[in-house]
């Protein structure tokens, strides 16, 4: 299949106005046929970008998710341009879509209702095919063979902070990027995942949601429960969204960070109690006040296992 190429001469002037409720809706009724597959899609240079699939629960995608990395893999020079458009999707909006637009793209809509108002329109099609994120042979031939079991947080953190070096200069591409690695552990502390950040071509593809969606691609699991994120850096807002829309259990999920982000897309995020995200999406109390992400300080270090998390704290 030859690659699909966003085509654009002018990227930074798209005359193509922005969409009437009523059109949006209209385009929606035109792509989803009745079907129930929701579908994500923004309307740039006279083309209907759209992306589809199936919502499902504690999966690192859905079709904003979709729309969004693949128009990044398509055309990293004029995504961002491309993704400023507003995205309309007809999926239910989750914490991870929210911040996947929030941080590498800009608005998005629910159209809960598709209708056709007999409306005609003259755009060309281009559906979004998925991205696929394999892990390479060697990394899985090294998660499964040569299992890495940590003593304590500090030593799987020290670990986390020699993967940065991996990030070439290349991904540091925006004043915000830093080398950014993250890990997934189990329980009693052994190596189940680990990435770093590769965000120079795709805005997207932060170190956490890289290890997400690699560990997704190679076990078909969510972020298993009783499990430990630790991150080089506290967690963006897109990457807290994925977290927590992954998690398999967000109240038995530690994620354990060393260096602060005071950037206005980390400061309080989903991952955050009480915090705007967390309120939007969450009503039962006791979830509002969860605090599932500590910064790595000293009785966070001394924490063998989440139930010595729990007591330190
Ligand atoms: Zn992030």
């Amino acid at each position: 299949m030859s690659e699909l190429q966003i085509s654009t001469q002018s990227p930074a002037h798209d005359l193509t106005p922005n969409l009437t409720q009523e059109l949006a809706e209209q385009i929606a009724h035109e792509l989803t046929h009745g079907e129930q597959i929701p579908i994500a899609f923004l309307v740039r240079d006279q083309t209907i970008y759209f992306s589809r699939a199936e919502m499902r629960a504690h999966t690192p995608y859905s079709p904003v998710v979709h729309l969004i990395q693949g128009i990044y893999d398509l055309d990293p020079l004029n995504a961002f341009r491309f993704v400023r458009k507003r995205i309309y999707t007809t999926a239910r909006l989750t914490p991870m879509c929210l911040g996947m637009v929030k941080v590498a793209a800009q608005r998005v809509s629910e159209l809960s209702r598709p209708r056709d108002h007999q409306l005609k329109f003259h755009f060309d099609l281009r559906e979004i095919i998925p991205r696929k994120m394999l892990p390479s042979a060697l990394t899985q031939l090294f998660l499964n063979q040569s299992p890495i079991r940590f003593q304590s947080v500090p030593e799987a953190m020290n670990h986390a902070r020699a993967l940065t070096h991996q990030v070439s200069q290349a991904e540091q591409r925006y004043e915000s990027d830093r080398p950014i690695a993250a890990l997934l552990l189990s329980r009693d502390l052994k190596l189940l995942e680990f990435a770093v950040n590769t965000n120079a071509r795709n805005r997207t593809l932060h170190a956490e949601v890289n290890l997400i969606q690699t560990y997704y691609a190679r076990t078909g699991s969510a972020v298993p429960s009783d499990s430990f994120i630790i991150s080089t850096r506290k967690p963006c807002r897109m990457c807290a969204g994925m977290i927590w829309h992954c998690a398999e259990d967000i109240q038995n999920l530690n994620i354990i960070y060393d260096e602060e982000d005071t950037g206005p897309n980390a400061r309080s995020t989903i991952l955050n109690a009480e915090s705007y995200d967390r309120k939007r999406f969450v009503s039962a109390p006791h979830l509002i006040s969860l605090q599932p992400e500590k910064r790595l300080t000293e009785s966070v270090a001394k924490a063998r296992s989440p139930l010595d998390l729990i007591s330190v704290i």
